[in-house]
């Protein structure tokens, strides 16, 4: 079933890359595995995924423990400032800086790693009460306070958009994204490099993609519905 799912993900990929008129090979399937199983992650593994996203900290470091710099991590979800410690060793990119506390304790736990941890900016775009990020107008303040910690690259920006049946209602949200990214782009501000725009999920990033997502972070969509125990 994983093989399929990653077949047809693929298929979506090029035909949407194709709309936005990119080369499909730039956009990052990323494969959101929390709650997925070690086999079902060594599946995708062999179906050529190398790139996995986890949303915890304790179980992005077990997993860690198992796949090491085989693969490469992305830390996904809501990060609390005490444990950043135990994830700046191992983490490829973090997509969710939204705050700047959050981006002390990054840029303090960085340097003792003697790295420089990349990161997103995760936009709350749709300004819903129930999810994290900053407001879009508040992101060149933000960004602005943010270059200063040398140990910390901002490379872009991610958003989790509203939960849609149609994914055409998300559009507008996508649309909005790409124009903050563009902005700030052209900025040109020192110390961020926009290279990354991390949206759309299992269901809506053929259209994240269409409006210019290089990042999808896609979890049932590979590896059906999520068991929490
Ligand atoms: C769980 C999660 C995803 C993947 O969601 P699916 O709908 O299963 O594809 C993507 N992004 C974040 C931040 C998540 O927490």
């Amino acid at each position: 079933m994983i093989k399929e799912n990653i077949e047809r993900i693929r298929e979506n990929i090029k035909r949407a890359a194709k709309v936005s008129g990119r080369n499909p090979d730039d956009i990052l399937l990323l494969a959101v595995t929390k709650t997925v199983d070690i086999d079902s992650m060594t599946c995708a593994y062999n179906l050529g995924i190398n790139e996995f996203g986890e949303n915890r900290v304790q179980e992005l470091t077990k997993k860690y423990d198992i796949f090491k710099d085989s693969v490469k991590w992305h830390m996904i979800g809501n990060l609390q400032t005490n444990k950043v410690k135990y994830i700046a060793d191992k983490v490829k990119l973090i997509h969710s800086l939204d705050s700047l506390k959050l981006a002390a304790e990054i840029d303090r736990c960085a340097k003792n790693c003697g790295r420089i941890i990349d990161v997103l900016v995760e936009i709350n775009i749709a300004n819903e009460q129930s999810k994290h990020g900053i407001r879009q107008e508040c992101l060149d303040e933000f960004i602005q306070k943010v270059s200063i910690y040398k140990n910390i690259s901002i490379k872009g920006l991610m958003t989790v958009a509203p939960f849609v049946e149609n994914s055409q209602k998300n559009r507008i949200y996508f649309d909005k994204m790409r124009n903050l990214f563009v902005d700030i782009k052209n900025k040109n501000i020192d110390n961020i490099n926009m290279l990354y725009l991390s949206m759309g999920m299992t269901n809506d990033y053929d259209v994240a993609v269409e409006e210019g997502a290089n990042i999808i972070r896609v979890g049932t969509g590979i590896f059906g519905k999520r068991h929490y125990n």
